[in-house]
Formats: C-alpha cells, structure tokens, sequence
C-alpha cells in the first residue's frame, strides 16, 4: 500500500515522457480531487487558492500536450469544479442510459426475438436472462480507484452528471473501500433509493417538524440525495443497491450473476430476489411473483428488468443511443389498490376553501406510499357516497394525486351515515358558506383564520391596497412567523416594536423609521382602497368603490353593520341595486360581516385610521365626474378595462346597463340594443371620439 510513487512533479511540462505525463495526471486528479473534498465537503482547504490553481494549471497544461492521456476522471472535465452554488458536473465514463419498455408478455418476447436475430443464434439456443427488481431511486454511478471511493454522480442527461460525492459518503452502505481483490478501476453503478418504512418515518419527522413532506420515496430520496449540504443528506435514511457497472479496468466474470456475487462479496448490497430465467415462462413466471410480492418487499419497485445473462453477448449487443439491446423494463401498470377511509377531514387553502381529505389506511398504490387522498369538494363525495370507514378502491396514474375510484357499499358497517359536510371552518371555528352555483365551501373568517392569515397580510399590504413602503410580501411573512404582525391591526402598532424591529438582522435605525414613517403615511385611507384591503371574498376594486361610493363614508357603513348587531342579510340588500353587484358578491359581502371576529377586527383597524370619505377621491374639475355612464360596442384606441378604468379615475361610475340613471352612453362601432335603449330613453350618446374630447376639455 505504502509502495512510493516516483514524482515528476518539478519536470517542465515539455520533457515529460509520456508515461512520466500519465503517472503525472493520475497524481494531479487524485490530488485536485482530495483538495476538492477539503474544499467542498469539509468546507476547510488545506492549501491557498494559488496552489489550487497551480495543480489545475499544470493539468490543463499536460493534457495539451497529451489530449490522448486525458483521463476519464480527469478535474478538466468537471465544468464549473470551482463553483460552490450547484453541484459541478462529472462526464460519464461511458453514458448512463435508459431502458426499453415491456408492457406484456409479446414486448418480452419481441426483446428475445431481437436479440435472436441480432446474434443470429439457432433456435434451440436458450437465452439465458437474469431477472430482477425494478429499484424505483435515482440511478448513481461511484468511481473507484485502487479500491477507494473517489466520486459519485447522478445520471444527469447521460453522459454528464453532477458531483454528489460527498452526499454519497453519507450513505451507510456504500463501500469507501473495496478489497484488494477488486479491479484497480471500476465504475459501480445502481440505485439510491429509500425503504418504505424509512420512507414513512422521515415523512412523520417532516411533518412533526413543518417542514417538507414527500410525495413518495422516490422523490425522497432525490431530494435528500441532491442537497447542497451533505449533512443534511447525512441525516436521510438512504440505501443503495448495485447491479451495474461502467467501465472496469480487469474482467468482471462470464454472467450478471457472477458480477453480482462479485458485488456482494465487495460489500454492496444487492437487489433482490433475482434468478436466472431461461426461457419467456419462466420470465413471466418471475413477473407475476414479483408483482404480487411487491407489497411486502421493503423498497418500492415499478417493474422488474431482464437482462441478457452472458457478458460477451451484451458486449455484442451493444447499445441504441437511449438504451442498450441487452436489458429490458418490464413495467408494472398503473395501479390500483384497496384500502379504508379512516376519516374525513377538512383542509382550509390560503383563500378560505375547504377541501375535503380522506385519510386512509396506508396501502402502496403503483409504487408510492398513499395515506391521503382529496375528495375536491360535497358534490363529488354525495355523488361517490363516501363515508368515513368505508372500503374503497383508490388509483394512481403517473405522479398524481391519488383518487378514490369508489366505494364498496356492500362492505359498509349498519351504523355508517352519509358524509356530513361541516358548516364551520375546522381553523378558526367561522362559519362556512357556498354560494350558488360554486361547489367550494368557504371559511368566512377571512381576517382572523389561521389558514389564511398570511394570504390576507399580502394581499392588505399590495400595492391596490396599503402599498405601504418597505413592507412587502416578504417582510409580513417574516413578521407574521415571529409573532410581531398577527393581524393586520397590528401592522400599525409596530411603532411600539420598533426595539423588536431593530433586533431584527438587516434592520438598522434608518431602514426602521422609514418603514415606521410609511407605515403612519398610510394611517390616511381612502375608504374604497380599506374595503379593498379587506380581502373580501369577490369584492376587487371595482366592488370596493361601488360600496364606498354607496356608503360614502365608512363610519356609515359601520353604523350600518353595527346597527344590525350581527347583520342579517337585509343589512347589504340595498348594495343588489347598485349596477354591477350582484347577489352572490351580496352574500359574500354579508358572510364576511356576519363573524364577530372580523368585525372586531375592522373596528380596531378603524380606531388606527383616517378614512377618508368617497367624495375626496374623485378628481375634481373633469366633467366625467360623478356621471354615470355606459360603454357599449368596439372601441377602437383603448381596451374596453382600460376606458373603464380611466373613466373611473376621473370620478365616473361606470355600469353595464342603460337605464334612467344613465347619464352618458359611449357608443363604439357595432353597438346594438344599449344604444337604442339610450335613444328611447333620451340618455346622452357620445361617441368615442366624443368621450375623448369631452374628458380632455374638463379634465
Ligand atoms: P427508466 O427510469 O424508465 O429510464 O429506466 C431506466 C432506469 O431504471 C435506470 O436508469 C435505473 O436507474 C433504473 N433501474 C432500477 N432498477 C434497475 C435494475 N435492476 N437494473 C437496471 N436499471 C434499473
Ligand atoms: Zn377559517
């Protein structure tokens, strides 16, 4: 081992002889390649970045001289070794590729008729196939050199992958040494994967945690595997199975079995069961047990592989430029599974809906570990009839959500009752509501319900709403998590935190009082912006003026709720007249107003205001102001939102019917009934050309 190594370090790059340049690569890789490990994974370089540098220099410079010596692993052809952001790249080898699909028995026996034909074999010739698991990971290639773990990397597009070494040396049963009997380079390739029940695990930790819950155990480990910091990766349950290999610098043995037994024997864990199979019963034979056994397997299979059994026949085959002729996937189908529903719950968006979840039994449904289920909304579990303790079949296709096909009435329980769908937010215990003609219910405790706090603090602070300066989607998040904003109240009270604030990372005195300063310029609201700002279910900007120019001032509009005490809906009834508001807007209005809490809210908001009443928003002196008008037909120099929104800021009220009210009617080309109703009702007709002159005259 401790053989010395003749060094030819100090020759000059022009007298080196080639077999002093290949010994000099060989020393520069192994050696960039340790100080990358330093560097990379230990985050601790034990030379200056000039020495660094020097080592690649002189690399670059051999390899110049002697491109037909570049080794595989050579530092070079890791574009980017020296950026820390992002893995760097590792070519290949020789490519990772794919693998042919089998759906059924005729693909399988098509792949043995190819490779018949390919071979020319005879047809009393048995080939021989070694059958195993289909390991659902990510597939890795580790590179070893006199033994030693040097890299790993992922399949990335084949033929280059990303540097994952030292997330690799995180996993337990990954050999970093081979015995002296192994070859003295040789690519080890297989699948990092992670166990069911590991899977399981790390998910409940996740959870109990808040943090990222995984889809399966596929994407689980994915994600553990390709972190940035290794300890973190450290810290996942992952495995790896070898059961291929790129290039080898001695024979590997005659069969995949043999390079299996030499697998094992090294130290690498092997996916089983596997077995030789010499004929298409046999083949399917394996298939059926495997699928069926699959559940109680202890790792996530899709399908199982056959690949030709002797070594010199594969090295015939050879490659396609996606997969090689000598293997095959044959691959589970989309599956289906029976489980129960434990219960129905409630889940609450960060907009008020509430989506029902079934929570099931856990079972594994094509591959993946299912124990939710969405039920989308009342309608669609009346229509399936499904109740808590029900048997039902549940399916998943690809990589989406699973879905409850159906339910097994036959086996329900005598006491089961149909699904009651609950009219209180399981969040903020708010009354819940669905309106007409939608299949979403909705909480209603839209300033107050945890579920959608943070949703309504961005939505208050954009920029229709407060537009308060230096507080973004970004800081009202930050404040909201450490308990310094719980409702929007509370924004304007920061004054009294400005300690809190100052404590914070990234806030100096100067960033504080300005946003301390904003904060109080914004106490000065329109009252149509504070409607707005409310987040009220479908009450945009439009509604929100429409209501302050009815209500005129807010202190009006409040002593009409508080008169009512809890509104009854007569309390917005006169808001159905106003053009363009129609009932459900009305019943969202009123839902929203009907919870105590939000009220409390808004009165407490109130007393840290200055609302300012509707009038002082139109801009005076344009003739436009206070008209209500109506556009109809094409118009031709702006977008029909865009008049609207223009005739609005210049104080008109702009409505979608002709009636008496109507003051103006702008008739673009094209128009139609409005425009005769106009002319019966003697309302003004401008046109287009008219409405622009007569907005530019008084504006
Ligand atoms: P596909 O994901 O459909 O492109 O199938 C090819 C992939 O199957 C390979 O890249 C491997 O990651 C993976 N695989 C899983 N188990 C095996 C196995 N036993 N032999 C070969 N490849 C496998
Ligand atoms: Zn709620």
């Amino acid at each position: 081992m401790n053989k010395k190594k003749p060094i030819y370090a100090h020759i000059p790059v022009e007298q080196l002889l080639p077999i002093e340049a290949m010994a000099e690569l060989q020393r520069l890789a192994e050696k960039i390649s340790t100080h990358d490990e330093h560097y990379y994974k230990n985050d601790a370089p034990v030379i200056s970045d000039q020495e660094y540098d020097a080592l690649w220099r002189r690399n670059e410079e051999i390899e110049a001289v002697f491109p037909e010596l570049m080794r595989t692993d050579s530092p070079s052809k890791r574009v980017g070794a020296s950026v820390i952001q992002g893995f760097s790249k590792i070519t290949h080898s020789r490519p990772m590729l794919s693998l042919d699909n089998a759906f059924n028995e005729s693909d399988v026996i098509g792949f043995l008729d190819r490779i018949r034909r390919f071979l020319q074999l005879d047809n009393y010739e048995k080939i021989e196939v070694l059958a195993e698991p289909k390991v659902d990971g990510l597939s890795i290639a580790l590179s070893y050199r006199n033994g030693k773990l040097i890299y790993g990397a992922t399949r990335g597009d084949g033929s280059i992958g990303e540097d994952v070494t030292a997330n690799i040396k995180t996993i337990h049963n990954i050999p970093h040494q081979l015995p002296s009997t192994a070859p003295e380079s040789i690519e080890i390739r297989g699948e990092v994967f992670m166990a069911k029940e590991d899977f399981l695990n790390l998910n409940r930790r996740q959870e109990v945690r808040g943090e990222k819950v995984f889809a399966n155990p596929r994407n689980a480990a994915a994600g553990s595997l390709r972190q940035l910091d290794s300890s973190i990766t450290a810290a996942r349950p992952l495995k790896f199975f070898g059961y291929a290999w790129g290039a080898s610098s001695s024979s590997l043995g005659d069969t995949v079995s043999d390079v299996r037994s030499k697998f094992k024997h090294w130290g690498f864990e092997l996916n089983e069961p596997a077995r030789l199979c010499s004929d298409v019963s046999e083949i399917i034979q394996y298939y059926t047990e495997i699928s069926k056994g699959r559940a109680a397997l202890k790792f996530d299979v899709d399908g199982a592989v056959y690949k030709v059994s002797r070594l010199d026949w594969q090295e015939r085959l050879g490659a396609g430029t996606r997969a090689p002729r000598w293997a095959i996937a044959h691959k589970f189908p989309a599956e289906q599974a029976e489980t129960q529903i434990q219960t129905i719950t409630i889940q609450v968006g960060r907009t008020g809906t509430l989506t029902p979840v079934a929570n099931l039994t856990p079972v594994t449904v094509g591959g993946v570990v299912v124990s939710r289920a969405t039920l989308h909304n009342e309608d669609e579990i009346a229509r399936k009839d499904l109740r808590e303790d029900d048997w039902v079949l549940i399916q998943r296709a690809g990589d989406v959500i699973p879905q409850v096909v159906e339910a097994h009435s036959d086996r329900r329980l005598n006491h089961s009752k149909p699904f009651v769908f609950p009219e209180y937010c399981p969040e903020c215990g708010s009354p819940a509501t669905r309106a007409e003609g939608e299949s979403a219910w909705r909480c209603t405790g839209g300033l107050i319900c945890p579920a959608q706090v943070v949703e309504g603090l961005k939505h208050f602070v954009s920029r229709e709403a407060f537009d308060i300066e230096g507080l973004g989607t970004k800081h009202v998040i930050a404040f909201h998590e450490d308990g310094l904003i719980k409702t929007v109240v509370d924004i304007f009270q920061l004054s009294k935190k400005r300690d809190l604030i100052l404590a914070r990372e990234g806030w100096q005195e100067k960033s504080t009082d300005n946003l301390l300063l904003a904060i109080e310029a914004r106490r000065d609201i329109d009252f149509s912006r504070l409607i707005y700002s409310l987040g009220i279910h479908k009450v945009g900007q439009a509604t929100a003026k429409q209501i302050a120019q009815h209500y005129v001032k807010f202190e009006t509009f409040l002593n009409t709720i508080e008169l009512a005490g809890i509104p009854g809906p007569s309390v917005f009834e006169d808001l159905i007249n106003i053009d363009g508001i129609g009932p459900s807007v009305v019943a969202d209005v009123h839902n929203f107003f009907s919870v105590p809490h939000n009220i409390d809210v808004i009165k407490a908001l109130s007393r840290e205001l200055r609302v300012r009443p509707y009038r002082e928003e139109v801009v005076s002196g344009s003739g436009a102001a206070g008209k209500t008008i109506v556009f109809t037909g094409l118009l031709e120099t702006v977008g029909r939102r865009e008049a609207k929104a223009r005739a609005e800021m210049l104080g008109a009220k702009v409505s979608g019917v002709v009636s008496s009210q109507t003051d103006i009617l702008i008739a673009g080309s094209g128009a139609g009934s409005k425009l005769k109703k106009a002319q019966d009702l003697g309302v003004k007709v401008m046109s287009e050309a008219d409405w622009l002159e007569f907005i530019k005259l008084r504006s």
